[in-house]
């Protein structure tokens, strides 16, 4: 990771690297924005930067002991914040790291927890609704005498800075965000504090008061883009771009709408299209079933709008489907076949329509099927037009 590969954040990236090649670099600071663009990953490479033995520029060195402690055994976030509870000690960070989870073929991988002796990190446990105070604070019986606030003056490992991200500020309650205001306002020389909250409104007044509020924005289509082909969450940019355009901005929109929506509808639309000859008018209807659906959420998105957001999820899940069938009939093992999905159905496909050449051509149909969404406006048709072109 890099700067180059942070998207769509130059304006705040420029703002920090004024204030560190001017050596003013410290204090606590606020980041606010929509979930899923980003805040996390940038204060992580800020606090890489900012642990660097000797920094280029704005930017870490990637060989010193620092940057390569900074790098080393990521642990995947969920674990972190799990074993965070456990043991709010300093001891407790150097838990072993696990695999993250591999059941979950459309999650991104987890963004890890930099395993850095002067970097601390501190999020809400996901079964918990806040954060705990004893991540900051230390538990009762021991109350200042440990947790992040305490950890945080302890005196640095390697250079002469420490670097604390508070994830998840919205849910800080009264207690803990009590614990932490003298920390917040008068913080060791040379430390940098980041709370990662979405909306300076959900923060306490107190907090706020005390952080220097820096605002991310949602990112453009093309810096989402960039994004969800570099994590692996979009197979190509076609389809980068297309979940981009729907996500306002945020990956993890643009994950939830990869999945969620679609998840419950791709088997069967999987099992359809594995099928020798697939049933059109039958198909078809299913397949406006679930894109007439109606969302139960509140959505600004106008109903034609969301109808032609789930039909291009539904194309370009079949689009995949017929790129992955032609891995398989041609051998293909190159790594792009790792992200091959449904095995079973894939397996049943290839046994009912060996031919490559065919799937490479439904590939090609499905994908101008995909592009007939916006210049035609009957959705029914296009699919029609297209079940009969495939099957
Ligand atoms: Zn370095």
């Amino acid at each position: 990771m890099s700067w180059q590969e942070i998207e769509g954040h130059d304006r705040v990236a420029e703002m920090f690297s004024r204030a560190f090649s001017r050596g003013r670099l410290e204090g606590s600071f606020l980041f606010t924005g929509p979930e899923g663009i980003g805040k996390r990953t940038f204060a992580f490479q800020l606090a890489k930067t900012i642990l660097c033995l000797s920094p280029d520029g704005f930017a870490p060195c990637g060989e010193c002991e620092s940057c390569r402690l900074f790098s080393l055994k990521p642990k995947p976030i969920q674990d972190e914040t799990v074993s965070a509870k456990k043991t709010p000690s300093a001891k407790g960070r150097r838990a072993a790291p696990s695999p993250a989870k591999p059941d979950e073929p459309d999650e991104p991988a987890a963004l890890a927890i930099p395993n850095h002796p002067d970097f601390y990190y501190v999020a809400k446990p996901p079964e918990r609704a806040q954060i705990p105070i004893e991540l900051l604070a230390g538990p009762k019986e021991n109350r200042g005498r440990e947790g992040l606030c305490y950890n945080i003056f302890r005196t640095p490992y390697l250079g002469t800075r420490k670097v604390a991200v508070i994830d998840d500020a919205d849910t800080l309650n009264e207690e803990s965000a009590n614990s932490l205001l003298k920390t917040l306002e008068e913080p060791p020389r040379g430390a940098v504090i980041i709370l990662i909250g979405t909306s300076p409104a959900k923060q306490l007044p107190t907090i706020r008061s005390r952080c220097q509020s820096v605002r991310f924005l949602p990112l453009s289509t093309r810096d989402l883009s960039e994004v969800l082909i570099r994590r692996g969450i979009a197979a190509d940019f076609d389809e980068a771009k297309r979940l981009a355009r729907y996500a306002d901005g945020s990956c993890k929109n643009a994950i939830e709408f990869q999945n969620q929506s679609l998840e419950q509808f791709r088997p069967e639309l999987y099992r359809n299209l594995a099928q020798e000859r697939v049933d059109t008018l039958s198909f078809s209807k299913r397949v406006m079933e679930f894109v007439d659906e109606k969302r139960k959420e509140k959505d600004k998105t106008s109903d034609g709008e969301i109808k032609r957001r789930r039909l291009a999820l539904v194309l370009s899940r079949a689009a995949r489907f017929y790129r992955d069938l032609t891995r398989v009939l041609t051998g293909d093992t190159s790594p792009l076949a790792g992200n091959i999905e449904s095995g079973t159905e894939l397996r049943q496909a290839a046994k009912n329509r060996p031919d490559p050449d065919r799937a490479v051509r439904c590939a090609e149909r499905t994908v101008e099927a995909i592009e007939q969404i916006d210049r035609m406006g009957n959705l029914a048709y296009i699919v029609e037009a297209w079940l009969a072109d495939v099957r």
